[in-house]
Formats: C-alpha cells, sequence, structure tokens
C-alpha cells in the first residue's frame, strides 16, 4: 500500500494507457506463429487459447524472404560454425566476419564506398542524423513531412535547425532551400517508397536540387531495398541515380527477411559516422546468424529479379481485383495496396472480421500513422500469395463492404 498523499506511479502510469485508449489507439497485437516454408500462412492464437489458420495480408517481409531456404541454410550453419551472440561492442570485442562480409556487399550493391550497419533501421536513421549534426556544425536539416519517426527522432536529437518541407513537394523544398544562408551545410532528409500511401519520390528531381544549392542527400530506401531495381538495390538504382545520393539508408528486417539496419556512402562518411555515433559504438553488434542470413539473402536478391517482378505483378493483381470488386483501393505507384475507409472505428472493425471470421490478418492503419479521416487498410501481396488466396480476400471484403455499408468509390489520396 503507498502512503496517500504521495505520488501515484500505477495512476500515472495507468492515465497514458488510458489516453491512448480514449483516442482510439490501443493495440492488441496479434499472437501468430508462423510456420516454416508456408509463408504467408500462420497458425493464430486467441486470447482464450484456442487457434485459427490465418493468412498474413500485412506483413513488410516483402518476398517471403525470412523463410527462405537459402537464408535458414545460411544462418543455422552460422550457428553451428561460429555460435549465438557477437559478444559486445565492435569496439570491444572485434567484428564478426560474416558482419565485415555484408558490408562489403551492401556498399557494392548501393555502389558506394562502404557500409556500416547498425542494430535496426531506426537505430541507422537515428543514430545516423543525430551524428551528422555533431559532424557538420550550423546544419541545416529539410525534411519530408511524412519522414518515418526514426528520422524524425534522429533529426530532433541533434537540436539543428529543420525545416519540414511538404510531402513530395519539390516547388515548396526549393522555396525552403532558397531561403537557406547559401553557405550553411544542408542534408535533405526522404524516402523513395512511403509505405503508407505507397507513393514514390521523384529521386532525380530532388537530387538535381541538392546539387544545385549544395545540400547533401540521405535516402531511406527501407520500403524499396529488395524489391525495385535490377539488382533490387532500391528506387536509386531503378532511376539510374544511385550517385546522387549521397547516403542511403536502409533495414535488413524488411524484404531482406532476416533484422539489422544500415548506411551505404563514400568510405569518409561511413568512417566519421562509426567513429562518432553513440548508436552505433556502445551497443553489441548483430549476432553473426542474423548477418550470415542478411548476406545469403542480398546474394539471392541481387541474382533472382523474377522475385521483384512476380511481387510487382501480385500486387497489381489486387489493385485491380479490389477495383473491380468496387473496393476503394487507393492510387498507388508501388507494391503497397492501401484500401480507403476513412474513419477508425470501421477500420478497426473490417480488421477483427477480416480476422475472426475470415481468417485473413491484416492491420487497421489509423491517425496518427496517417491522417483522421484517411484511416484504411494497408495490404502488402507477396509472390507468395496465390490466386486462391487472393479469391478468398476480394470475396470477404466485398461481403464485408456490403455488411458495413462502406462507400464503394474510388477515393482519390
Ligand atoms: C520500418 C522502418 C524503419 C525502421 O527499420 P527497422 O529495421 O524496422 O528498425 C525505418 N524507416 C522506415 C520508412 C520504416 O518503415
Amino acid at each position: 500500500m503507498r502512503v496517500s498523499g504521495l505520488f501515484d506511479y500505477t495512476a500515472a502510469f495507468k492515465s497514458a494507457v488510458d489516453q491512448v485508449k480514449d483516442e482510439g489507439r490501443y493495440r492488441v497485437f496479434a499472437d501468430l506463429k508462423r510456420v516454416r516454408g508456408q509463408f504467408p500462412k500462420a497458425v493464430r492464437r486467441r486470447e482464450d487459447g484456442s487457434e485459427q489458420d490465418v493468412i498474413i495480408w500485412c506483413s513488410n517481409d516483402y518476398l517471403g524472404m525470412g523463410q527462405h531456404p537459402v537464408v535458414l541454410e545460411a544462418m543455422q550453419a552460422e550457428l553451428d560454425a561460429v555460435g549465438a551472440g557477437a559478444g559486445g561492442t565492435r569496439n570491444i570485442s572485434g567484428t564478426t566476419r560474416s558482419a565485415v562480409d555484408l558490408e562489403a556487399e551492401l556498399a557494392s550493391w548501393h555502389q558506394k564506398e562502404a557500409s556500416l550497419l547498425f542494430t535496426s533501421g531506426y537505430v541507422a536513421n537515428e543514430a545516423t542524423l543525430t551524428t551528422l549534426q555533431r559532424i557538420l556544425p550550423g546544419l541545416i536539416i529539410f525534411s519530408d513531412s511524412l519522414n518515418h519517426a526514426s528520422m524524425i527522432a534522429g533529426i530532433r536529437n541533434g537540436g539543428c535547425e529543420r525545416h519540414v518541407f511538404l510531402h513530395n513537394d519539390l516547388t515548396h523544398l526549393e522555396e525552403l532551400l532558397a531561403a537557406a544562408p547559401a553557405d550553411a551545410p544542408k542534408l535533405i532528409a526522404f524516402e523513395s517508397v512511403y509505405s503508407m500511401d505507397g507513393d514514390i519520390a521523384d529521386l532525380a528531381g530532388t537530387i538535381a536540387l541538392a546539387k544545385k544549392y549544395n545540400a547533401l542527400t540521405y535516402l531511406d530506401e527501407v520500403h524499396a531495398v529488395g524489391l525495385y531495381g535490377a539488382t533490387g538495390a532500391g528506387v536509386a538504382e531503378r532511376d539510374g541515380v544511385l550517385d546522387g545520393i549521397d547516403i542511403v539508408e536502409c533495414t535488413l528486417g524488411k524484404a531482406i527477411g532476416v533484422m539489422g539496419g544500415y548506411i551505404a556512402a563514400d568510405a569518409v562518411i561511413v568512417d566519421a559516422v562509426r567513429s562518432w555515433a553513440s548508436g552505433f559504438i556502445f551497443t553489441t553488434s548483430l549476432p553473426p546468424a542474423l548477418t550470415a542470413g542478411a548476406l545469403a539473402s542480398v546474394r539471392h536478391l541481387k541474382t533472382h529479379p523474377e522475385l521483384r517482378d512476380a511481387h510487382q505483378e501480385r500486387a497489381q493483381t489486387l489493385k485491380d481485383r479490389f477495383a473491380a470488386a468496387g473496393i476503394p483501393v487507393m492510387p498507388s505507384e508501388s507494391h503497397i495496396v492501401p484500401v480507403f475507409v476513412g474513419d477508425p472505428v470501421h477500420t478497426k472493425m473490417i480488421s477483427d472480421m477480416l480476422l475472426e471470421e475470415f481468417g485473413v490478418y491484416v492491420q487497421p492503419i489509423n491517425y496518427p500513422t496517417v491522417p483522421k479521416g484517411t484511416e484504411r487498410l494497408r495490404f502488402t501481396p507477396s509472390p507468395n500469395h496465390d490466386d486462391g488466396m487472393m479469391d478468398a480476400l476480394v470475396s470477404a471484403m466485398d461481403r464485408l463492404w456490403t455488411h458495413c455499408r462502406i462507400a464503394r468509390m474510388p477515393v482519390a489520396a
């Protein structure tokens, strides 16, 4: 029992949770067991302990590489050969060999001199963007308004002058660049594929502005790496502008199917970040099995463009099938298939019914991830989602759209 009159910690935590609940943002995670070799199938465990077979429709393991035999064999072999953990930070314990090989492979993939691994894409963004501000005093950062939370965290942590430009709006970006002192160091931080709307930035246009105003470019290709370009190096490769990107940041956890993050850039940039970034220096490095698995995955992805073709074909087919059924699929230039619902209650309700009644797992996307009034479902079909799974999904959606009386008109994003 706490003494009355003193600070009530329990009440404070409870009120923090209640606030999230009141805003309709409270999350209950689906308890899923993926089945090796059967992606996107999984077994869901309900709260009462009973089980249900489900199809995962919202994974960021976009190509099913998290289940690929090439990846699993490499991870198992490495585990058997060198054991579990990396044993500490790289400064103290040295570097695992597969991490060195992976960094070389990643650098060459993006046609950069060097790359540097972090424990996640989040950490890569946060640590690098914070550190760049220490290395470049007076740095001004220009940040797209829809940038990921990890970039925002890194930009804010450094405390530098920052300007947010309207999403993918190069006219606005140029206004802001032109208004800044010509001699100040500048950096433009943006993403290639924006994962909630599925739109893609104008890389060449952004690079042209960076050149004109002597700014660095920092590109998050988290939702593009493995998926775009002849060898899968991302949209910069697809658009033939790898050269114009000064620092590229990616994850090993989505299309590559494992875990971790990295940057790739000129050797001197990477060396400076390696030497200055707390988020790199003071944390245990990725376990060897992960780096070996990621290395195998990247090598496979480089030489298997047919996976990328199949991925695009599946996404286009699902968009077409939703549209044909009058389901309001939002315009998307990428593999992301967003379906407009427009209010949080319906979005959550449809998501719950899809899961419970049809074994379809797709997360509701609500505010603050997307603006209020644009709540949606976000589907990410992989090459492993076959026609039968699509038939079942489209028919379930069709029934729910009727049942819940949701607008069928296509909606402009
Ligand atoms: C998921 C994500 C990250 C973080 O990558 P993790 O490896 O999952 O930490 C960074 N940027 C964007 C745009 C993301 O969607």
